[in-house]
């Protein structure tokens, strides 16, 4: 199979939920075009959005809540350091919320304690790990994503906390489906729906539900890494996204968590150039690399064609970045430490991802090495 590649990024046609023009122009690159207002027609008015946002804000005060006026999911990331600043000065009883499967690293736990400094609550959240583990290891072994529920909890608990202090906001990061590229309708909603949370933080509609009754877990035990249907259309709850007030750019949000303290990585890890992604945890590698041999690309990728769209690489220097880290292999020591972590040995732990190599795309050269064809040609 040939990969077609967007005219103006490098984002693959593998990519699922992405499609692209008649130009050969991506649904990213066309959504980030509404983000600058020298590009495009359909422009956003960020000051009237700031204004919304504000509105927002007042909304949330009058609400009297009992406990806290806004909560934030935090990993201790730039991201979400930039949601808690948002909000900051403005008098508001901020919580943040953090969800913490042990694999945290310790750069990760530096970063998160800037979040109390800063002024807001912090509560860290440890799911059970003989469940956790358990789903980490099926999601990974049936679905190649050891992710899948890990990524639904992140989005769900802070909900359910949410509706359980009686918290109006929830200041959640970026609309996957605007910034990445996806579903029109969802991406220009503000608030976070069941549909939204199906299609985004679960994957393709594998939510704890589905997931539970497919693997016998009783949802008793899942119900925290499910949406509470309850925030849905909730005039007391509101749940929205940060990147839809503020134009969500990852360097401008590095600038806004280094005024706090936030520590970026010495050098850049396995998989990508960036040296301020990832650092929190360790798990993400290992979906980033799966999502390579899935799809033929991985999250260098993912951040060349977001520098792309900010004029910060040009589409060729971009292409030498993707070609130099994309495709980088696992290495042992990280191989080593997640085989422990899942009590894996290692030739079951590679035989599993194997498992998931796309032999449409991945091809075997004459020194039996495993190579893309086409790949970023054009
Ligand atoms: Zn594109």
């Amino acid at each position: 199979m040939k990969i077609k590649y967007c005219k103006k990024c490098l984002m693959p046609s593998t990519k699922p939920y992405l499609t692209f023009n008649d130009e050969g122009i991506c649904n990213a690159c066309q959504s980030s075009e509404k983000k600058d207002k020298k590009k495009s027609e359909n422009q956003i008015d960020w000051s009237k959005r700031e204004r919304e946002f504000n509105d927002l804000i007042d909304w949330a005060k009058e609400q009297n809540a009992p406990c806290y006026d806004a909560i934030v999911p935090v990993s201790g990331g730039k991201d979400s350091i930039t949601q808690v600043h948002r909000l900051l000065n403005k008098g508001l009883r901020i919580l943040a919320v953090n969800v913490d499967y042990g694999i945290k690293t310790k750069i990760g736990k530096y970063n998160l304690e800037r979040i109390p400094e800063m002024g807001a609550n912090l509560i860290i959240f440890r799911p059970e790990l003989t469940l956790h583990k358990k789903l980490i290891k099926i999601g990974l072994e049936e679905y190649g994503d050891p992710d899948l529920l890990s990524h639904t909890l992140l989005h769900a608990y802070p909900l359910h906390v949410a509706k359980q202090f009686n918290i109006p906001l929830c200041l959640l990061g970026e609309n996957s489906a605007f910034e990445y590229g996806g579903d029109e309708k969802l991406a220009n909603n503000n608030e976070i729906t069941r549909e939204y949370f199906n299609h985004y933080a679960a994957n393709k509609g594998m939510t704890a539900k589905v997931f539970g009754k497919k693997h016998n877990i009783p949802f008793e035990l899942l119900w925290q890494y499910d949406f509470p249907d309850e925030i849905e259309n909730n005039t007391e709850i509101k749940a929205v996204f940060c990147s839809y007030y503020f134009n969500w750019d990852s360097n401008e949000n590095l600038k806004i968590a280094q005024s706090y303290g936030f520590k970026q990585l010495e050098l850049a890890k396995e998989g990508t150039y960036r040296k301020f992604v990832g650092v929190d945890e360790q798990i993400n590698r290992l979906h980033q690399y799966i999502k390579v041999l899935k799809f033929g690309y991985g999250r260098a990728t993912d951040h060349a064609c977001e520098d792309i769209r900010l004029g910060i690489l040009s589409r060729e220097v971009a292409k030498k970045l993707v070609k130099e880290y994309d495709l980088q292999p696992l290495g042992e020591e990280y191989i080593k430490s997640i085989s422990r972590f899942l009590n894996y040995e290692r030739e079951e732990f590679i035989g599993i991802l194997d498992r998931f190599r796309n032999k449409d795309i991945w091809h075997k050269n004459s020194n039996n090495n495993w190579y893309i064809k086409n790949h970023l040609e054009d």
